[in-house]
């Protein structure tokens, strides 16, 4: 057989080799279906090949940051941190590639560039930027939300003599840093995870914000080994828990309100997750944060004691000070962030009041100023949730294009699946909670329910799946129905596409947790895939 043929007549191609693409292609594999994985980096691990920024790390606790499909795989592994740094998780994900034998079913260093559904075939063609063409009844879009980029877009990048790095796509070879000096533009999650550890060894570090975040501590430490032994001991139930849950971990949920609350009260709750720290810090103190302005101004309020009582300088304390109601844009974790801003070396710099102008030869100009550097680090995010799927060519039904068909926001039905486009999947698409969830719970959740639709037709004698467009128009008008009465809309955030110049504005995360989903999802399947038509 040629390796062209090889890539004919598949069962199933994914697209990704990060979590989703892995997992997928293991449980495709115990179905017995001939399945390729493309995936564009040289190597598996996804948003933790390419995140190699300095202080890159999970906010989510590497316990509950893990598959939890092997028994074998979980007693193995031990995690060294209560958050895992990346170079720890990209090892732990190779492990897994190699444990499972995945890699020689993924093609990597390559890129999906269209993908084609042939009707009279009822099969997927998928080309490949090496000029391959595969088909395959199934197509498995597990290309990541946070997986493509936000460029730099400031004229004059060129000019620069000095070097400039993206979080997202840091060099595999490390990058020194000491001595040197660095600016940082932006103060999300990544920027927020680099500035205090490159300000250890740099000789100045000029911080770029346009806006302040919140960030909690992530009182990150090592994990002793009885604290591990007894995580894994008692681990299908944590796992179960968080399966259930809101945020798809094992936090018990809060069952009182702010506003009902004295301050007294409401101080003792926010303290004490200040305390215990990480991403939910005082989102989990009180049931109505997210609903209510009042209630939500109130974690505000002490978020932005706790920074003015770190930073000493009061100017950059008010300027590090957000306003905006509190997790309706990511909440970021941090070690140090807001401390680093006491040190001589580290100057925030406000783009709000003194905007970015041009990238000289030498730095980077604002209305106001030149910032001589040897570096720029570009914090800027990425074209969330939506951008990895608007690269590719991807054509359904009659030729209609996903970008023509999702021109006003995307449309799927359970974030699964989208009209007029039989056998496509998604995992951790739009209209699921995604972004808002741990994300492995979640992924692990698709993986399952896609690898077990897929098992359901073949056994039923089927070739095709696909959602009705009156499930699909229903399940969006959900979906924003559970979001309107949040907060979540009201932000300017990547959740709503806001940071990517022409993206239309719309929220499409499913809010009301992991566990109502799940319900959700196994219901449509066991109402016979409700709102969905097989053939
Ligand atoms: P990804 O890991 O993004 O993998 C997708 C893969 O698809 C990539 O390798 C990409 O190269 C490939 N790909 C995309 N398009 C194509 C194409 N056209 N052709 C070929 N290959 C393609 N989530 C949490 O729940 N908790 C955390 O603590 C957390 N921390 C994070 C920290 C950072 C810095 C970032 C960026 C994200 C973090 N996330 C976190 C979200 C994280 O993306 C997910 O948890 C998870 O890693 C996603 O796995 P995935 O396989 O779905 O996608």
């Amino acid at each position: 057989m040629t390796g062209h043929d090889e890539n004919l007549d598949l069962d199933v191609v994914v697209v990704g080799a990060g979590f989703s693409g892995l997992y997928m292609l293991h449980r495709l594999r115990g179905l017995g279906l001939r399945t390729r994985v493309i995936e564009r980096a040289p190597s598996v691990g996804g948003t933790w090949y390419w995140n190699r920024y300095p202080g890159a790390r999970c906010d989510i606790e590497s316990i509950d940051y893990q598959y939890s499909f092997s028994e074998e795989l979980l007693r193995e592994w031990r995690w060294s941190e209560r958050y895992a740094a990346q170079p720890e998780i990209l090892a732990y994900l190779e492990h897994v590639a190699d444990r499972f034998d995945l890699r020689r079913d993924i093609t990597f260093s390559t890129s999906v560039t269209s993908a084609v559904y042939d009707e009279a075939a009822a099969c997927w063609m998928v080309t490949t930027d090496a000029g391959e063409v595969l088909s395959a009844r199934w197509c498995v879009m597990a290309t990541g939300n946070l997986s493509v980029v936000q460029p730099p877009r400031i004229p004059g990048l060129d000019s620069f003599r000095g070097r400039w790095l993206h979080t997202g796509e840091w060099p595999t070879e490390p990058v020194d840093l000491a001595g040197k000096r660095v600016a940082v533009v932006g103060t999300g999650s990544s920027g927020i995870q680099a500035v205090p550890v490159i300000a250890r060894t740099a000789a100045m570090v000029h911080v770029l914000q346009r806006t302040p975040n919140y960030s909690m501590p992530a009182h990150n430490r090592p994990l002793a080994s009885e604290e591990i032994e007894e995580a894994v001991r008692t681990f299908a139930e944590r796992r179960r828990i968080c399966e259930w849950s809101d945020a798809g971990t094992p936090l018990a949920p809060p069952t009182t309100r702010a506003v009902d609350a004295t301050p007294e009260e409401r101080r003792a709750r926010y303290e004490e997750g200040w305390k215990r720290g990480g991403i939910s810090s005082l989102s989990f103190a009180f049931t109505d944060m997210f609903t209510d302005e009042v209630a939500n101004g109130y974690a505000q309020d002490f978020a932005r004691e706790q920074i003015r009582s770190i930073v000493h300088d009061p100017r950059t304390a008010e300027l590090l000070s957000p306003t905006h109601h509190i997790g309706t844009k990511r909440t970021c974790t941090d070690t140090g962030y807001f401390e680093t801003y006491n040190r001589d070396n580290v100057e925030l710099v406000d783009v709000r009041t003194d905007p970015i102008v041009e990238i000289t030869p030498d730095g980077i100009r604002t209305r106001d100023r030149q910032i001589d550097v040897d570096v720029i680090v570009f914090a800027i995010g990425f074209d969330a949730i939506t951008g990895a799927l608007a690269e590719i060519d991807l054509r359904g039904r009659d030729g209609v294009r996903l970008r023509d068909a999702w021109a006003e926001g995307p449309q799927t039905y359970l974030g699964l699946q989208t009209a007029g486009f039989p056998n496509l999947f998604l995992i951790t698409g739009p209209g699921s909670p995604s972004v808002l969830s741990n994300m492995v719970v979640s992924i692990e959740q698709h993986v399952d329910w896609v690898a077990d639709c897929i098992d359901r037709l073949r056994a039923d004698g089927l070739d095709t799946i696909e959602p009705t467009l009156e499930a699909q128009q229903a399940w969006m008008r959900h979906v924003d129905e559970l979001a309107q009465p949040t907060l979540y809309p009201r932000a300017t955030s990547w959740y709503l596409g806001t940071n990517i110049p022409g993206k239309p504005r719309v929220f499409n995360v499913y809010v009301a947790g992991c566990g109502p989903y799940r319900q959700e999802c196994d219901d449509v399947v066991a109402a016979g895939y409700r709102g969905f038509v097989r053939g």
